[in-house]
C-alpha cells in the first residue's frame, strides 16, 4: 500500500516523487507591457543616453531608500568601482571583504591598485559582522565592503560603531538587498555608500546597470564624473548651459546608464515593494519545507533584519543525505527526461 505522506515526506533522491519536472531557473525577469511602453517611449523621443530619464531614476531611487543622493552607473560592478574611486581607495590601502560573496565585491578593490583583505563570516548567516572584521584590522584599512548576503541586510549597527572606533569607511555591497530594511530602515542608507545591481538575475532589472546611494554630496559628485570619463560636465548640461567648455580633472571611464535603461529602471522600481513581497512568502514556505527535512537546514534570519531574498540559500549535511554539492546540484538542474 502506498501512503501519500510517506512518499511526500522522502526526497526524490530516496525514492520520492519529485516536487518538479521542469528546471527552476536560477533568477528571471518579470517584464510587463508598462515596462515595455516606458522604454519604447524613450525610442520615440529626443534622449536615448543623457537625457532626462537618467535624474528621474536617480530620483525615485532616493525615494525609495531614503538617501540623499542615488548615481546611476552601467553595472552593480561599475557602481563598487565608482565607490572605491569616490573613498579615493589606492595603492598600500587595505579594504576587508566577505569570503562569500560575488567576484565583483574585492575586484574593485583592485581596479584602484588597493589590496583586498578577505575576512571570514557568520557560518549561520553568511554575513560578515563586526568580530569577522576586527580580526583582520590593521593600520591600512581604509574601508569595509560589508555584502548583504541573500538578502539580509549585515548588523549595521556592530558595523558602523567599529567604522567609528577604527575610522574606516562603510561600504554596503547591496546587490542581493535592494527592497530590504535593517531595523525598520530602508538598505541604501545602512553605510556611508551603498551599491545595488539591476542584472535580470536582481529583484529589479534594467538588463545591465546600478546604481549608488549616499548622503555625501562630494562623493555623488566626484561618481557624476567618474562615469562620465572624469570630465566636469554632460552633454545635456553644457547644452543647457550653451557652452560647449568642460574639463576632464580625473581619469574616469564610460560608465552611464542609458535613458532606456532609466526608464525600465524606473517602472521596475514602482513594483519593488510587491516583488519583494512574494519572495518573502516563498522563502516562507521554504523555511516550513526545510524544517521538516534532515540533513537539509536553511541560514539563519535575524529579527531586526527585513530579509529581501534574492536568494534562498541552504546548507546540506552531505553525510546525512548521502551525497555531496556537487550532486545536489546537478540532481536540481535540468532533467534531460523531463
Ligand atoms: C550581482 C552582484 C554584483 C555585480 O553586479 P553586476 O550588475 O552584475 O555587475 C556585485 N556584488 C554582488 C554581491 C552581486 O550579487
Amino acid at each position: 500500500m502506498t501512503n501519500a505522506r510517506v512518499t511526500h515526506g522522502k526526497l526524490a533522491l530516496h525514492g520520492g516523487s519529485p516536487i518538479r519536472t521542469d528546471n527552476l531557473p536560477y533568477g528571471r525577469q518579470k517584464i510587463d507591457e508598462t515596462d515595455v511602453e516606458s522604454v519604447v517611449e524613450v525610442l520615440r523621443s529626443d534622449w536615448l543616453t543623457t537625457g532626462p530619464m537618467v535624474a528621474a531614476f536617480e530620483d525615485a531611487f532616493t525615494a525609495v531608500t531614503g538617501a540623499k543622493h542615488a548615481v546611476s552607473i552601467s553595472s552593480g560592478t561599475a557602481a563598487l568601482h565608482a565607490a572605491m574611486f569616490a573613498i579615493e581607495i589606492g595603492e598600500g590601502d587595505e579594504v576587508i571583504v566577505p569570503t562569500m560573496t560575488f567576484a565583483a565585491s574585492a575586484n574593485c578593490v583592485v581596479y584602484q591598485g588597493g589590496t583586498p583583505v578577505f575576512a571570514d563570516v557568520d557560518p549561520e548567516t553568511l554575513l560578515l559582522g563586526p568580530e569577522d572584521v576586527e580580526k583582520k584590522l590593521s593600520p591600512r584599512t581604509k574601508a569595509v565592503i560589508a555584502v548583504d548576503y541573500a538578502g539580509q541586510p549585515c548588523d549595521y549597527d556592530g558595523l558602523r560603531a567599529l567604522a567609528k572606533k577604527h575610522n574606516f569607511t562603510l561600504v554596503a555591497d547591496a546587490c542581493h538587498a535592494v527592497g530590504g530594511a535593517y531595523r525598520g530602515t530602508q538598505v541604501g542608507t545602512m553605510a556611508d555608500l551603498s551599491t545595488f545591481s539591476f542584472h535580470p538575475v536582481k529583484h529589479i532589472t534594467t538588463a545591465e546597470g546600478g546604481m549608488i546611494t549616499t548622503d555625501n554630496a562630494d562623493w555623488a559628485e566626484r561618481m557624476k564624473q567618474f562615469r562620465n570619463h572624469g570630465i566636469t560636465s554632460d552633454h545635456r548640461q553644457r547644452e543647457k548651459q550653451g557652452s560647449w567648455f568642460y574639463e576632464m580633472t580625473e581619469l574616469g571611464y564610460n560608465y552611464r546608464m542609458s535613458d532606456m535603461q532609466c526608464a525600465l529602471g524606473m517602472s521596475q522600481l514602482a513594483k519593488l515593494p510587491g516583488l519583494v513581497a512574494r519572495r518573502r512568502e516563498i522563502s516562507q514556505s521554504y523555511d516550513k519545507i526545510f524544517s521538516e527535512l534532515p540533513g537539509v537546514r536553511s541560514l539563519v534570519v535575524r529579527p531586526e533584519a527585513y530579509h529581501a531574498y534574492h536568494l534562498y540559500v541552504v546548507r546540506i549535511d552531505e553525510s546525512e543525505l548521502g551525497i555531496d554539492r556537487g550532486q545536489v546540484i546537478r540532481l536540481s538542474g535540468p532533467r534531460a527526461s523531463a
